[in-house]
């Protein structure tokens, strides 16, 4: 089918989850889909199975020893992989592998123009440190698609939107010192919330200064406060000029979410992925790929993803 955006569901993106009641729990993608079935957006898009990354492509982010220590708890399946928030379980490794190689395809698919947009919903796992899991987030497939973006497609100017609840710790702290991906986040003041950074004067390190656009909102912010934030995050692309955009849309910034106290709707959610569709038109060649996020209350990330999949048609 001809569709303009691509959409990544399958059984090996699934896997990646914590059992045992943890929030990140395995059935968010099934959330997802189930609506979008009810919307009958699975007759819009094009539907694309996961892929597996190599070791190397994770790598491009990740350090090798701290990859090979996630390779090695994956077999026991014991222990957390970083100081409690994230659980080893056997077969993490691949199931890790499978969002990084999932986030690169759909990559591919954009930058070949076999499509113009696409989503990937279990993905955009941004707390992953270079040399360390966090928050839920064992490979950071975010850090990787910059990296894959520069080194193997030459896209040097990108980027980088994230409407998660929580501060992009491991893509921001990632590319601190990089002049050429800008990186534009509103969150949770992290004052009140996980992982407690992004503060408004932290806007990138050295000939980077600049280069990073931190907007901390105030818990019960809701859909009027991220609108009125919202025309800096535009001002802030436009100056930049990137050539490739990536949005994180975590649906945990919504009303209800067990574990934050945002208040959005998911016409935040839809607002800004139609926001960067635009600027995505006029500096980018349309190239967008988005990618789901945090999320724990399931009706909230449907709703969000969904509308976020709605505006990518649009
Ligand atoms: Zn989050």
């Amino acid at each position: 089918m001809n569709s303009p955006v691509c959409v990544f569901v399958g059984e090996e993106l699934a896997r990646y989850g914590f059992g045992h009641g943890h929030p990140f729990g395995s059935d968010r993608m099934q959330a997802f889909w189930d609506e979008a079935l009810r919307r009958g957006l699975d007759k819009r898009v094009r539907i694309c199975a996961p892929a597996l990354a190599t070791q190397q492509q994770i790598e491009l982010f990740h350090g090798h020893d701290y990859v090979e220590r996630v390779k090695f708890q994956s077999q026991t399946g014991e222990g957390f992989l970083d100081y409690g928030d994230t659980p080893a379980f056997p077969g993490v490794y691949q199931a890790a592998a499978y969002v990084v190689g999932t986030s690169l395809a759909a990559l591919e698919r954009v930058l070949s123009g076999e499509c113009r947009r696409a989503f990937v919903p279990i993905a955009g796992l941004h707390h992953a440190r270079r040399d360390a899991a966090a928050g839920f987030c064992v490979f950071n497939d975010c850090g990787v698609v910059i990296e894959s973006l520069r080194a193997v497609h030459g896209v040097r100017r990108v980027a980088y939107v994230d409407i998660d609840a929580h501060h992009g710790d491991g893509v921001f702290y990632g590319f601190e010192d990089d002049p050429e991906l800008f990186c534009a986040d509103l969150h949770e003041d992290g004052r009140y919330l996980y992982p407690g950074s992004g503060a408004a004067h932290e806007r990138g390190r050295g000939a980077a200064a600049g280069s990073k656009l931190n907007i901390p909102m105030r818990p019960g912010a809701d859909d009027r406060d991220f609108r009125a934030a919202w025309p800096r995050v535009e001002s802030f692309l436009r100056a930049a000029r990137p050539e490739f955009i990536i949005l994180q849309c975590g649906a945990d910034s919504l009303t209800g979410d067990p574990i934050t106290h945002l208040q959005y709707s998911a016409e935040s959610h839809r607002y800004a992925t139609t926001r960067l569709c635009a600027i995505a038109e006029q500096y980018c060649n349309g190239r967008l790929l988005a990618l789901g996020g945090g999320g724990y209350n399931r009706a909230n990330l449907a709703a969000a993803w969904t509308a976020v999949l709605e505006a990518l048609l649009d």
